[in-house]
């Protein structure tokens, strides 16, 4: 009699990439009593989430995500389980004109009234741009550029090529305060990146990037990035893929990029209606936080800065947004630029970027470039765009594109599903708690199909 074929398998499932989704994907997965492999090309977890440690300050110094954006739920309750603290952060914003700095009493609601006019079922879809440029007459230019800068720094959207109907439902945090709130993890992200490796153990392989997934409904062969001549590959009932959008749009042989065989014509789809948006952060660490002296700001014209949480410039500065640790006080002061000026900074050596912030700061600051350095005593930053892993800072959909997060989400086949921050169905792309809450639904999803 001849034998039945035993397809051996490596896992029930593989998850591919070791950021927040992966990490919370394969977590679900084996609570549930299912084999998994989580195969990460980095030498290191975490993904977009990377806390340098700085034990002269004692501050962790994110050089990726650093805030928790409104209740953020999966987070929360993430950071209740392993014992993790987070801060809120309400302190006080301040503006910077021709005139000096000042606190901006009125921001929100001006960016509200401009962002509450986008229309969510428009049709046809149009850019945020011209959405702006229709509405002219009845929203005032300040208000217009208010809410532009805003696009292009929080959702690191060219303002030209993102969707009003997406912005309307993922692209603010709206009119509700829970939603508006802003906090951090008390000793950075990187906490819980490790929080949940740790009970995933050696089912992560660090350095075991993927190139192809060969695949047939309820089979998987993921083959690794050929690496000293070897090319291992692990097969599965299912995969997750949770690489970042950009790295999917890599074209096939660039570093990272993942071949499927036979193609998913209707995942491919999904991927071309969302842009990687360019972000470019670099963390100044001073010698003392001077900023805090009641001189210093009596010197600017000020009101004192100790409350001060943000602080942005209306001039054409190369870095326009910048923020301090409130509630905490250290010595440092992050600059922030996103959208189509951040894309215009990426390849750009470190120490010119480096001195771009110093110029811009200097400029609010009004110092001298050269006095504000002499207070400079190291500056932290990654280049997100020219970084092959992640080939941008985070999602967003472009015009024609608002169902982007819902495609992304549908598994193909009921074998490959993508998961991450882009295909959040929870209205909150471009977040480490979308990504966190779309790694999870996959993989309750898969769970449910395999004890079905
Ligand atoms: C500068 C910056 C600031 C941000 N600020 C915030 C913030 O304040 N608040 C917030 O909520 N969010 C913020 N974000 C966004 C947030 O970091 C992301 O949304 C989130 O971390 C994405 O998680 P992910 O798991 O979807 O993707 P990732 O974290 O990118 O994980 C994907 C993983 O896949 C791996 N990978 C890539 N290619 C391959 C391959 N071929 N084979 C195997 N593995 C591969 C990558 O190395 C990576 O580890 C920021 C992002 C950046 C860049």
């Amino acid at each position: 009699m001849p034998r039945a074929r035993v397809h051996h398998r490596d896992a029930d499932v593989i998850v591919i990439g070791a950021g927040a989704a992966g990490l919370a994907a394969a977590n679900v997965l084996v609570e549930s009593g299912l084999d998994v492999l989580v195969l990460e090309a980095r030498n290191r977890i975490g993904g977009r989430i990377e806390t340098a440690a700085s034990p002269e300050t004692g501050m962790p110094i994110e050089l990726g995500a650093e805030f928790i954006h409104g209740t953020a739920t999966p987070i929360r309750e993430l950071a209740e389980r392993y014992g993790l603290a987070t801060i809120d952060v309400s302190g006080q914003r301040f503006e910077h004109t021709s005139r000096g700095l000042r606190v901006a009493r009125d921001y929100s609601a001006r960016l509200n009234r401009v962002l509450g006019r986008l229309d969510a079922h428009r049709s046809p879809d149009r850019s945020f741009a011209d959405a702006m440029r229709a509405n002219r007459g009845s929203i005032r230019a300040a208000d217009r550029s208010l809410a532009t800068r805003f696009v292009e720094g929080f959702d690191a959207a060219d303002a030209t090529q993102v969707s009003e109907r997406w912005l309307a439902v993922a692209g603010w945090p709206g009119r509700d305060m829970r939603e508006s709130r802003i906090g951090r993890m008390l000793d950075g992200y990187g906490a819980l990146m490790r929080a949940l490796a740790r009970p995933l153990g050696a089912l992560v392989r660090l350095g075991a990037g993927v190139s192809e997934i060969r695949w047939r409904p309820g089979r998987v062969e993921v083959a690794g990035a050929p690496a000293r001549g070897r090319r291992r590959s692990w097969s599965a009932r299912a995969v997750i893929v949770t690489v970042p959008l950009g790295v999917m749009q890599a074209a096939a042989g660039e570093r990272g990029a993942i071949r499927f065989d036979p193609p998913a014509p209707a995942l491919t789809r999904s991927l071309s209606s969302g842009i990687m948006g360019p972000v470019r952060r670099l963390t100044l660490r001073f010698a003392e936080p001077f900023w805090l002296e009641p001189a210093f700001a009596r010197r600017l014209g000020a009101p004192p800065l100790e409350r001060m949480t943000f602080l942005q410039s209306r001039r054409p500065l190369a870095f326009r947004v910048w923020w301090t640790t409130y509630p905490v006080y250290a010595p440092m002061l992050v600059a922030w630029s996103g959208g189509s000026r951040a894309g215009l900074l990426s390849g750009r050596p470190a120490c010119e970027l480096e001195q771009l912030a110093i110029d811009s700061l200097a400029s609010m600051f009004r110092m001298t470039p050269a006095r504000l350095a002499t207070r400079l005593v190291r500056c932290y930053q990654h280049d997100w765009v020219a970084d092959p892993f992640s080939r941008g800072a985070y999602s967003y959909a472009r015009v024609g594109g608002a169902r982007m997060s819902e495609r992304l989400a549908q598994p193909v086949a009921r074998t490959i599903w993508y998961a991450g921050e882009a295909a959040d169905t929870i209205a909150s792309t471009g977040t480490v708690h979308g990504a966190i809450a779309s790694g999870q639904r996959a993989a309750r999803e898969i769970i449910e199909l395999i004890h079905s």
